[in-house]
């Protein structure tokens, strides 16, 4: 008999990626088939193997829906063919997930399965609002309610009298269709009509909302605030606060366009999120490395007469130790002369390879690191090499030879331009969906304009953030107003100075 395969049935967590276990994103690793929910957030599908099948279930909903028997038919299809197969579910698996009739399927075909629990809606929404369930001022117990029951009403196991009277904290999940008859239901069978009631849409991600009103208001402020599914609602004193923590952060919810190169809009996407944005991305600059030149073949094999060696940017060390570890070396190469970086973030990508830098001036420009650094140490008759952008200027290699430096420049990347489709961004922009486009170089700005014109976003309430000043030169240059530039020369930097924006 072949082999079975094993059935991980895991919870994604509500909303955010980053909120699955540690457990479910190790497993997703490792599965050869992934089936997933719609309100699994697609984000965490990046931790799949490249050659991992993922297959997208959407389900009808109601009970006897075909499309459950086809998905239950799936995975014991995928794992009896030996797969390890991850089943990946909204919030946890086990919380009105249809997990029962999943799992029954597996015992009965005989195949193994794990169970990685995750955080469920309920808990993650009303947290993310700033509502404590069970505090013990005021609630001692807590109880999770399908609000999809209510709808056919004579077969419904829900107790309306029993619970009008439940002394602590109500959680409706699925209750957006059903809210007016839920409200109605606990009203007339004695709950009073002021009991306090929190709707929270969309929980965790940047796109929350959270409403409060009385239980006898609440459907109508819904429809006032277009609150739709999917949609947690609390009901108790528990609902009754102002705590929110999450949704009061100054760029919750804003969209800021990434104009940086994949890489980089990927580690800046993270800070955004972080910070409860919702991060686009539009790539307009592709880092191209030159570590194939004979020029840097070349001086990698002269490298000990180098004094100093000197990167101005993040992209410069990755692109460098990238051939080098492809050339079957390592940072020992370097190990007789000193090194230079330019600001935090590339001293941070320096030690990524085991590297501390001696010398760390907290400036952004080429110029004033060649002044710092010579007022640091006397260059006079030594060697500096500077493994940088082709596109960047020759301004410290003057700042260097004029103290008597021996300077090579050797260009390790260059940035290429990208190009996107081009009509749904301005589209947005036009319709002010997008709060801040942001800019960390000349060559993104002149990447980006050449695509979408600058009267688009000149007659639009779209901001624009720059990350310093030869970008907002740049970007004045086309004519364009620059609303908001970053004092540190960075990504936080240039988040610090839109968050300061709204305060
Ligand atoms: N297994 C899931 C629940 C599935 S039922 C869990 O444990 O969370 C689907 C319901 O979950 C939705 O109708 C809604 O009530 C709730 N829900 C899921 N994700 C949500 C989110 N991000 N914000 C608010 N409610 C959410």
């Amino acid at each position: 008999m072949s082999k079975k395969g094993k059935v991980y049935l895991i919870g994604a967590g509500p909303g955010r990626a980053d909120l699955i276990t540690v457990r479910g994103a190790e497993l997703l690793k490792i599965a050869d088939c992934i089936i997933y929910d719609k309100l699994a957030n697609p984000a965490l599908l990046k931790f799949a193997r490249p050659d991992a099948e993922i297959i997208n279930v959407p389900k009808r909903i109601g009970p006897g829906s075909a499309t459950q028997d086809q998905i239950n038919k799936l995975i014991v299809e995928k794992a009896s063919l030996g797969q390890t197969v991850v089943r990946l579910k909204g919030g946890d698996p086990c919380i009105f997930g249809r997990a029962g009739q999943e799992l029954s399927v597996l015992a009965k075909a005989g195949i193994d399965f794990e169970i990685v629990p995750g955080v469920t809606a309920a808990v993650a929404a009303a947290e993310s609002a700033g509502i404590l369930l069970t505090d013990r001022d005021y609630s001692s117990q807590v109880v999770f309610i399908t609000g999809q029951e209510a709808e056919g009403k004579q077969q419904s196991n829900i107790d309306w009298h029993l619970l009008a009277k439940f002394n602590g904290t109500i959680v409706f999940y699925m209750a957006m269709e059903n809210l007016e008859f839920i409200a109605k239901q606990l009203i007339k069978n004695g709950m009073a009509e002021e009991t306090p009631t929190a709707v929270i849409a969309d929980a965790t991600l940047p796109s929350q909302k959270t409403v409060r009103a009385s239980l006898k208001q609440i459907t109508e402020t819904c429809k006032e605030n277009k609150i739709g599914p999917p949609a947690i609602v609390v009901i108790g004193t528990a609902a009754d606060n102002k705590l929110n923590w999450l949704t009061d952060k100054p760029i919750f919810g804003k969209t800021i366009l990434m104009t940086r190169d994949a890489e980089s809009n990927a580690d800046f996407a993270a800070k955004i999120i972080a910070k409860g944005g919702c991060p686009i991305e539009f790539p307009t600059i592709k880092i191209e490395p030159l570590t194939q030149t004979n020029k840097f073949l070349q001086t990698l094999a002269k490298l000990a007469e180098y004094d100093w060696l000197i990167f101005t940017s993040a992209n410069g060390i990755a692109v460098s130790f990238d051939s080098l570890q492809k050339l079957g070396k390592d940072a020992r190469v370097f190990a007789s002369a000193k090194i230079a970086a330019i600001g935090s973030e590339t001293a941070a990508k320096l030690s990524e390879f085991g590297i501390k830098a001696d010398f760390v001036p907290n400036v952004f420009t080429g110029k004033e690191l060649g002044k710092q650094l010579i007022a640091f140490t006397n260059l006079k008759g030594k060697k500096v090499l500077l493994l940088r952008s082709q596109l960047a200027s020759n301004e410290l290699s003057g700042v260097l030879e004029s103290a008597g430096a021996k300077v090579d420049n050797v260009p390790v990347y260059t940035a290429v331009t990208v190009r996107n489709k081009c009509g749904p961004l301005m589209e947005k922009i036009k319709k002010s969906e997008i709060d801040w486009l942001t800019f960390s170089s000349p060559s993104s700005v002149k990447s980006f304009f050449e695509q979408i014109p600058a009267d688009i976003v000149n007659s639009s309430n779209t901001r624009i953030a720059s990350i310093g000043p030869v970008t907002s030169e740049q970007l004045k240059t086309l004519g364009l107003k620059v609303d908001t530039q970053a004092s540190e020369h960075t990504a936080d930097g240039l988040l610090d100075a839109i968050e300061k924006m709204y305060k």
